[in-house]
């Protein structure tokens, strides 16, 4: 039988719901964070002393102590064989864009050849896998293979569950013997640093007290979950996580009946189960919902500091798909698993809090005094606006590519929204360098000369724009599903802190020696730099539909980058302007190594996916085209015998038309491979990437589109590959 039928049988009968019975009787305040070392663990396990120099590094504002490493080792190690780990592991973000681990036993002997379990404060702070064969763009030869691992204590340590026992898994950076950073972790702990010195300026400036300040993230995860029967019967899910083939369903996301819509049993059973992992491993997830496409959905925790978000995205992004092969299902983190509908983005909500909790970018967090709210904002404009080619190329991959400027996505020209309301308030300090009282909604504090008073929901939406102000946070749309935030989050800390600090060099400059200035001095000093920078970054700002064709023409006509293919994206990080604001957080030759990889990933995805269309093609579109061909040759035969040709024009017309498609195709196939072939010789990353991207993709289209063809001609029950209307609709 067709084994697509064999998994059709399979769906209805192995149909698993609940896997366990904790799931529906958990209550989230008791799990939460369960297996994580957190700090009322600590404060538990830990002598008082040791506890606060822990606590400080976790806030980053002191070092650890090399002399109580041994105790916390030893506290990590009871707490976590008390919840029956046997082996530890340094956990850490390697330039593959996912995570790596490398586990060791707690194994060790004692004096008299016994077995025992050790843990102690060398093994905690620092490891030394072997680096030479991660990707390091060239920054280390094979020969020096000698890399890093050391303990980030800003992350909490926690405990992975896998086959049938429990990893302590301790968050790390990832480095060269060199020092040359072979991560995505230190780069982005550096850009927050960057950033909160820079607003720790602005704040002295307006007058907030807070220790410390951190970049805050919350991401909304798309993903599309499929039955595992479906997935394992297409080599291109499983070995690219998209479909290179298929037709479209009848019945796509026409009737838009699927978002917010009620969810699935099973998949609500099998959301329930990740979550409840999710919730033990601290990560606070808060929304979930069905998304816009059939099968999409859509996972949303509470935002965090943003080097623990990110750790958190990066680890629920490994429950999820962890999780689903427990219940038979597959999920889908690709940007764009199935073609003609819409694809998966992560949204990244981005903003900056103090220590004491305000959210820089709440004007109702501090409605007396917001003036940093204004400057952070000008910043931010500036910032987006001369890095505008940095910030896409943050996003750029081969997968994205698929996604940016399709159904729903974010176009690839990066501009920001603000709503109609602060759009008036800059336009006025603009056009006249004052801030103009204003009385529409009366939601405004006209008392301050410069600060407007906003309620938080002031904005509307702009669901279009790929960085769009949402009311007390930014939203950065045009991150992609599998992407890791680090990179991107990483850039916008970066640029924003250079443009603040050049705002604010300028601000005091205006106001001298003047060290406590008047509400009306600090006006005088701050009104006019806005104004400039307002006016240089004007352009950035875009309220419109950004899903237009008018707005490409308009942005051009701005002078924004118009970027619409990642392979011409990458380039912008080592421009000049990129390497200079990128000081303090990576080197040039950093960057450049970032860059190689970049582009040696971009050619590798597009290299395996055509592999997998070839395969395919020949190994199964083929043989069964051939097959319904014969079928209907025969059939033909058959009935020429018993009646006159002229009654079997229109059958003759299918068969010519099965014949013209199957030539077509295997004409497309040959030329394919060869151009794949050329492809792969060229020794130039961005020769290279660029033949990928201008000659070989063009014809894997063609021949994509052959296939579709076929499948809408030829036998059901001959056709291999799981249809898009099975693996959608059918869970
Ligand atoms: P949406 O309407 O776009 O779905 P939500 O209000 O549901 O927006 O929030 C989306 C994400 O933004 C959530 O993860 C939320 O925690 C996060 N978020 C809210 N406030 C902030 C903030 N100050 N900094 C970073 N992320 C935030
Ligand atoms: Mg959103």
């Amino acid at each position: 039988m067709n084994p697509r039928y064999l998994a059709l049988q399979a769906l209805g009968s192995n149909r698993r719901l609940a896997v366990n019975g904790l799931t529906a009787n958990s209550n989230i305040s008791e799990s939460f964070g369960k297996q994580v070392f957190n700090r009322a663990v600590m404060q538990k396990m830990l002598p008082r002393e040791v506890y606060k120099n822990l606590v400080n590094a976790i806030d980053g504002l002191e070092k650890i102590k090399p002399e109580f490493a041994d105790v916390i080792a030893l506290a990590m190690k009871e707490w976590a064989m008390s919840h029956g780990a046997t082996h530890y592991c340094h956990w850490f973000q390697p330039l593959t864009g996912s995570v790596a681990e490398k586990h060791d036993s707690f194994i060790d002997w004692n004096d008299v050849d016994q077995v025992l379990e050790k843990f102690n404060g060398k093994q905690l702070i620092q490891g030394e896998p072997d680096a030479s064969s991660f990707p390091s763009g060239g920054l280390r030869s094979t020969y020096e293979a000698r890399g890093y691992t050391g303990w980030d204590p800003t992350s909490p340590v926690f405990l992975w569950q896998g086959g049938d026992g429990m990893t302590l898994c301790i968050p790390s950076v990832f480095f060269s013997w060199t020092g040359d950073v072979l991560d995505t972790k230190i780069p982005l702990l550096r850009s927050d640093r960057k950033v909160s010195d820079a607003v720790m300026r602005l704040l002295e400036l307006t007058g907030i007290s807070a220790r410390f300040v951190n970049s805050t993230l919350g991401c909304e995860q798309e993903y599309f979950v499929i039955d595992r029967h479906w997935r394992n019967l297409r080599p291109d899910l499983v070995l690219s996580g998209r479909t290179v083939f298929g037709t479209a369903s009848p019945k796509g996301q026409q009737l838009q009946d699927h978002y917010f819509g009620s969810v699935k049993d099973r998949i609500l059973y099998y959301m329930q189960d990740f979550e409840l992992e999710a919730i033990k491993l601290g990560i606070p997830v808060k929304t979930r919902h069905n998304e816009v496409a059939p099968a999409q959905h859509e996972v949303a925790p509470v935002f965090e500091r943003s080097s623990v978000a990110i750790d958190h995205n990066l680890l629920l992004m490994e429950l999820m798909r962890h999780i689903a092969i427990k219940h038979d299902l597959t999920c889908l983190l690709h940007e764009k698993p199935f073609a003609g509908i819409n694809g998966s983005g992560k949204h990244c909500n981005w903003s900056l809090a103090t220590d004491t909790g305000i959210n820089l970018l709440d004007p109702t967090d501090t409605p007396e005094n917001n003036t940093h709210f204004l400057i952070l904002l000008v910043a931010i404009l500036d910032a987006v606006h001369k890095h505008s080619a940095l910030l896409r190329a943050s996003i750029a991959s081969a997968a994205n590519d698929h996604r940016l400027g399709g159904h729903e996505a974010p176009p690839a020209i990066i501009s920001v929204y603000l709503g109609d309301e602060l759009e008036t308030i800059l336009d006025n300090i603009e056009k006249t360098g004052a801030h103009k009282r204003t009385t529409s909604k009366g939601s405004y504090d006209l008392n301050i000369p410069i600060t407007p008073h906003l309620t938080r929901d002031y904005t509307d939406r702009n669901r279009t724009s790929p960085f769009a102000f949402t009311g007390n946070k930014f939203e950065f749309r045009a991150v992609g599903s599998s992407l890791s935030p680090s990179f991107p989050m990483t850039v916008l800390n970066a640029i924003v802190a250079d443009s603040l600090n050049h705002i604010l060099d300028e601000i005091y400059e205006n106001l001298k020696s003047n060290k406590s200035p008047s509400k009306q001095e600090l006006a005088k000093a701050v009104l006019p730099v806005l104004q400039k920078y307002l006016k240089q970054s004007r352009h950035i700002r875009f309220g419109g539909d950004n899903y237009s064709h008018a707005w490409e023409v308009e942005a051009k006509k701005r002078g924004l980058p118009v970027v619409k293919k990642s392979i011409d994206a990458f380039e912008a990080l080592i421009s000049k302007s990129s390497i200079r604001v990128f000081e303090g957080v990576l080197k040039e030759q950093e960057l450049k190594s970032r860059h190689d990889i970049l582009l040696e990933t971009y050619s590798h995805t597009i290299a395996i996916e055509i592999r997998v269309m070839i395969d395919l093609f020949q190994t199964q579109i083929l043989p069964a085209a051939l097959k319904y061909q014969s079928e209907l040759a025969s059939s033909l035969a058959l009935c020429q015998a018993q009646v006159a040709a002229s009654h079997l024009k229109h059958q003759k017309s299918v068969l010519q038309k099965l014949i013209t498609a199957v030539e077509k195709g295997i004409e497309t196939c040959d030329l394919l491979h060869k151009k794949n072939a050329e492809a792969e010789g060229i020794s130039s990353l961005e020769k290279q990437g660029k033949t990928y991207c201008n000659s070989v993709l063009p014809v894997g289209e063609q021949l994509r589109e052959i296939v579709d063809e076929l499948e809408g001609l030829i036998d059901d029950s001959l056709w291999p590959l799981p249809k898009y209307r099975e693996m959608l609709f059918l869970i």
